[in-house]
């Protein structure tokens, strides 16, 4: 350890992580092999290449003129246009700066160091980092043909286990998981344990694949559902999610969460995305 380096102040769990490895941005491969941007696919985080309508890109220039005041941190208008598309209660969306803040909420909502969360070998990449941050055990389920192994994943839960993870479809092995397979899986979980399901490339599957997962929560109230306007939607660079879940759970996650953690371009922009099929 160098002198003056205050690394060994943070908690072991924390020095422990292995930092998260972003898709490169363009600008930066085009500088190290010298290559012209407009030559470079990048295909490694799932944006979309088309980018927000024209519609939603209007209501975006129009929010920038109020961009002096702070957001509404309770995003009234977003989450009741949320509730209404999903049949839901407002007080049951949580937002998030992207569903990676919903991840987070969760992780550090419900997780003590000590307890478990399980996920699947191949899931996405933030589910052990959320977990470890909270000095918690992360489980990883090795996979079945590269996607989720839904029953081994309910044997894995302990007594100790608070979080169990799912993606579908799944980054990045772009599995799926039919809703009859989910549904069976969300009933066999104790009540105890909250199942963070995560539908960031829901909008993607075809309709007869979909499943109103969000009229679940009101029989398995453990059920926390998330969503992002990053992939389908066009809007990554915004950050803006969200999650739906018990009010109870949602609750919780409001009180962990920064007061103005979604920022009002991005409410704007959402709003307008969700109205504009
Ligand atoms: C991209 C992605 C997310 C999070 O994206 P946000 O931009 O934070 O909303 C979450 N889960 C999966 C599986 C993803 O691929």
């Amino acid at each position: 350890m160098r002198a003056g380096d205050l690394s060994a102040l943070s908690p072991e769990y924390v020095r422990r992580i292995a930092p998260y490895v972003p898709g490169k941005p363009v600008e930066e491969l085009a500088r190290e092999y010298g290559l012209a941007e407009k030559d470079i696919v990048k295909l490694a985080s799932n944006e979309n290449p088309r980018g927000p309508s024209p519609h939603v890109r209007q209501a975006i220039v129009e929010a920038v003129a109020g961009i002096t005041r702070y957001p509404d941190g309770n995003g009234f208008a977003l989450k009741t246009a949320l509730a209404t598309r999903f049949g839901v209660e407002r007080e049951q969306v949580v937002l998030g700066n992207g569903s990676n803040d919903i991840l987070e909420l969760v992780t550090q909502a419900f997780l003590r160091p000590g307890d478990e969360a399980v996920y699947s070998q191949h899931a996405f990449a933030v589910y052990p980092l959320a977990t470890q941050a909270r000095g918690a055990i992360g489980v990883a389920v090795p996979a079945r043909e590269l996607g989720h192994d839904l029953d081994a994943m309910r044997a894995a839960i302990t007594p100790r286990t608070r979080i169990v993870f799912v993606a579908n479809p799944n980054n990045p092995t772009g599995t799926w998981l039919s809703p009859g397979a989910m549904k069976s899986f969300v009933a066999s979980v104790p009540q105890d344990v909250l199942i963070v399901l995560d539908e960031a490339y829901n909008e993607y599957l075809a309709p007869t694949h979909r499943s109103d997962t969000a009229s679940w929560i009101a029989n398995h109230p453990n059920l926390v559902i998330s969503r992002t306007f990053s992939k389908a939607y066009g809007l990554a660079g915004l950050r803006v999610g969200y999650g739906l879940m018990d009010v109870s759970v949602a609750d919780m996650l409001n009180r962990v969460r920064q007061p103005f953690n979604v920022n009002s371009v991005a409410q704007a922009a959402a709003l307008a995305a969700l109205a504009d099929a």
